[in-house]
């Protein structure tokens, strides 16, 4: 590990046994490690004691350090000569705003390098039990952001993110996810499509809805859903029970109180 160097680590969905190999190690070899919300609690763990812990906790509407704030940390430290850890939820590079901090990294002749995660859409989604593609079902797979601008206005072409063989994935989309169900079926998605919902996903604490997309939203309210909530929509969420191999202890506990109610 270079000292003056900036890494920018997936931590992944939130399981340290996802952790890449290379990243565990810059872990446990930084001198200062930043980390933002959705670097779980076990991952945490794995920062050795001796290093400085810096929390910049980001979240949509709530924001402890703005990214510039962020993006200036990480020049300070680095000209300081500190081995940094940038640890981000899931591939710093897939809605992580990575890029950003890479751009203001390169801008400032600063030494950085990357380390790919294992992002929430396919973390989650095998954990679920949902193949992202599938040769009689998904040919391409879309990700999207359900986190408009600051108005909450998103501007999708929505009719070009209707297709039958494409698996939608929505980061990001707990809030707007009626009004996001409302425009694909508006702009043709058929109402039964399948579709899931996966709040932890890849964790101990992991709960999964399946459902009708037209359904989806009313279903995540009910169980009160919490970020982090991904959706993967589309007909590969059909295999979700078939193949439903992870049994977190969340679900059993959720199921038994749908049961008693
Ligand atoms: N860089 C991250 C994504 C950051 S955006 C990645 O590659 O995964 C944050 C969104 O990611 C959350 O709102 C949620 O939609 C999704 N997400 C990340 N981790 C998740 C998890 N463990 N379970 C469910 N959704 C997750």
């Amino acid at each position: 590990m270079r000292k003056g160097c900036v890494y920018l680590v997936g931590a992944g969905p939130g399981d340290p046994e996802l952790l890449a190999v290379k990243a565990a190690r810059l872990i446990q070899e930084a001198e200062t490690v930043v980390f933002d919300r959705l670097v779980g609690s076990a991952i945490q763990e794995l920062i050795p004691p001796a290093a400085t812990r810096i929390f910049v906790g980001k979240e949509p509407g709530c924001h402890p350090l703005r990214q510039e704030e962020i993006n200036d940390l990480l020049i300070k430290l680095a000209n300081s000569g500190q081995r940094v850890v940038r640890l981000k939820g899931g591939d710093p590079f897939i809605f992580g705003r990575g890029g950003e901090e890479a751009e203001c990294l390169a801008r400032h002749g600063v030494a950085f390098e990357v380390v790919p995660g294992i992002t929430a859409a396919s973390g989650c989604s095998a954990y679920a039990g949902i193949p992202l593609t599938h040769r009689e079902m998904a040919k391409t797979i879309r990700f999207i952001t359900g986190h408009g601008k600051e108005n909450g206005e998103l501007d999708y072409d929505w009719k070009e993110l209707v297709a039958a063989d494409c698996t939608l994935v929505v980061y990001m989309g707990l809030g707007a996810i009626e009004r996001i169900v409302a425009s694909l079926i508006a702009a043709g998605m058929p109402a039964d499509t399948p579709a899931a919902a996966i709040e932890n996903g890849a964790t101990p604490a992991q709960r999964r809805e399946i459902a009708s997309v037209a359904d989806l939203p009313q279903r995540v309210r009910a169980r009160n859903f919490v970020p982090p909530t991904l959706f993967v929509i589309g007909k590969v969420a059909s295999l979700a029970d078939m193949l439903n191999w992870f049994k977190p202890a969340a679900e059993d506990a959720s199921a038994s109180t749908c049961v008693a109610a």
